[in-house]
């Protein structure tokens, strides 16, 4: 699993993870050092946040929903 994008920000799965509480202490820290200080992924954290939120009770379609806004935003 990728937690980086290639352009050094943090990719949507991980975010996801982040939030579902699903990631490694390893990720964790990655993903909380870089959230820091870069004001684009914790807007990005905000809307999937918002995503996981309203899809709380479909888990096993949330990374398909959660890809599909992604996608289209
Ligand atoms: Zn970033």
């Amino acid at each position: 699993m990728y937690v980086f994008t290639r352009t050094m920000h943090i990719t949507d799965h991980a975010l996801g993870a982040f939030v579902r509480n699903e990631l490694s202490e390893d990720y964790r820290d990655q993903v909380e050092e870089h959230l820091s200080d870069c004001g684009y992924c914790r807007t990005q954290l905000g809307e999937v946040e918002q995503f996981i939120t309203i899809l709380g009770q479909s888990p096993s379609h949330q990374d398909f929903m959660l890809e599909t806004a992604m996608t289209a935003a």
